[in-house]
């Protein structure tokens, strides 16, 4: 039994690594798919969690449950498949270190999850329910996705999402708003960044957009991340930004889930009353969102880079005011 259950891709990022002897880019096997990393930062900072998703019969699918396990994290509802190898993306990073991504997924095992394999008890047990728009981009996966969020929203769950927008994922970009979307009607916790805000609502400007979406969708807790410039947030008619942390950054992989799972960490430990936030209770939780994106930052990868909850203290309690 996981206080915290996700739903999603388990996937291999090859992350750049330098170049090699001749010259030639190097790249990292790194576990991925943003679901996973929001749980192996949560596992991480002493939360009990369980994965549902599906990896191919392959060495990869193998290592990712071993790293999955190894990192604290329930795979029970890790589903194989004979049928598709276990999804591959590549990462690239620019001079920003800010990454794009190519996809070998065709089908990938991930898009294979068929909604019986969805173990609905174990999503009946939690106390919160994660996912993301990249297992609904395909079939069967988008079903399995929607009828898990479904039955977390029936059992009084909290339903917590990031939509995670990869655009080489969908047939366009209407079709990506429209089940983006169908996805938030049943979130309580939503997580976007900026250029998620303007895609999803049309405008950048964060009163309005992030107003928009939470009166539209019933959203109780919308979060919104900037980027180096920290985070934004509204619960109801409250709303705080704070600034992020000043780090030395090595590759922003990991760190929108890191600020996710800070968020989530935050709601169950505080026992917050997502009907009623007070302001000091959401810069709190941003305040530590942001410290454990920051420092997921300065590290490679995502599972790899998570943050231990004596780190992300200590730098919360280092100086950083409100935006
Ligand atoms: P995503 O776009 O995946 O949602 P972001 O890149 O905006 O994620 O990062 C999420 C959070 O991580 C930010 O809100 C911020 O708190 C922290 N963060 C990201 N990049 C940096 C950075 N360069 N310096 C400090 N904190 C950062």
């Amino acid at each position: 039994m996981a206080d915290i259950v996700s739903i999603g891709e388990l996937l291999i990022d090859f992350t750049p690594y330098g170049m090699s002897e001749f010259d030639q880019p190097l790249y990292e096997r790194n576990p991925g798919g943003a679901p996973a990393n929001v749980l192996a930062a949560l596992a991480k900072l002493g939360s009990s969690t369980e994965f549902i998703g599906k990896v191919g019969d392959d060495a990869f699918g193998r290592e990712l449950a071993e790293i999955l396990n190894g990192g604290g994290i329930g795979i029970s509802g890790l589903a194989r498949t004979e049928k598709a190898r276990t999804t591959l993306a590549f990462v690239h990073l620019d001079h920003q270190g800010d990454r794009s991504f190519s996809f070998y997924r065709n089908p990938g095992a991930d898009q294979l999850l068929e909604p019986y394999e969805v173990p609905l008890d174990m999503i009946a047990r939690s106390k919160v329910f994660h996912f993301g728009s990249v297992s609904m981009s395909a079939e069967p996966s988008r079903s399995a996705t929607l009828s898990a969020v479904r039955y977390a929203k029936e059992q009084g769950i909290v339903v917590s999402y990031d939509p995670n927008l990869r655009p080489a994922l969908w047939n366009s970009a209407d079709e990506a708003r429209e089940w983006i979307l169908e996805g938030m009607k049943y979130s309580d916790i939503v997580k976007v960044s900026k250029e998620e805000l303007e895609f999803l609502t049309g405008t950048e400007d964060l009163d309005q957009g992030s107003r928009m979406l939470a009166e539209r969708y019933g959203v109780s807790l919308l979060l919104v991340t900037l980027g180096g410039q920290g985070s934004y947030c509204r619960c109801g008619s409250v709303t705080a930004a704070v600034s992020g942390f000043p780090v030395k950054v090595v590759d922003t992989t990991g760190a929108g889930d890191g600020f996710m799972a800070g968020a989530i960490y935050t709601v169950l430990s505080k026992g917050l009353a997502l009907s009623s936030c007070k302001q000091e209770e959401i810069e709190e939780l941003l305040r530590f969102a942001n410290a454990v994106g920051a420092l997921a930052t300065t590290r490679k990868g995502g599972i790899p880079a998570m943050p231990s909850l004596e780190e992300v203290l200590a730098l919360k309690s280092s100086r950083n005011e409100p935006l």
